[in-house]
């Protein structure tokens, strides 16, 4: 399936950690900015890093905002991005 990692850790601007975490098989993602343009809550961008096809995946850049609606993971075409319930404690 490729790298997996669970972006959380990558927020730059984590005021409160998320109920929320989302996910990017970093290898699959294409960077073709789906998910960025349909978050409702502005919480996805393109990384600076690139992947081994040379695209710039996704990063959750500000977790925080995550409302856990998975419409990025129903919209990735290439099954990229997921997102799973984070620490229950914060509700
Ligand atoms: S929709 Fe999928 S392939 Fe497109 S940028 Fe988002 S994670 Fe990457
Ligand atoms: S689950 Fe919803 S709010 Fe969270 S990153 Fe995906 S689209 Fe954005």
């Amino acid at each position: 399936m490729g790298r997996r990692i669970p972006l959380q850790i990558f927020s730059s601007s984590m005021i409160r950690p998320s109920k929320h975490v989302v996910h990017v098989v970093i290898d699959r993602c294409k960077e073709c900015g789906l998910c960025v343009n349909f978050c409702p809550t502005g919480v996805l961008a393109r990384g600076k890093e690139l992947n081994a096809r040379g695209f710039r995946y996704v990063i959750p850049q500000y977790i925080e905002k995550c409302i856990g609606c998975k419409l990025c993971e129903h919209i990735c075409p290439d099954f990229a991005i997921f997102v799973s319930k984070g620490d229950k404690s914060l509700d």
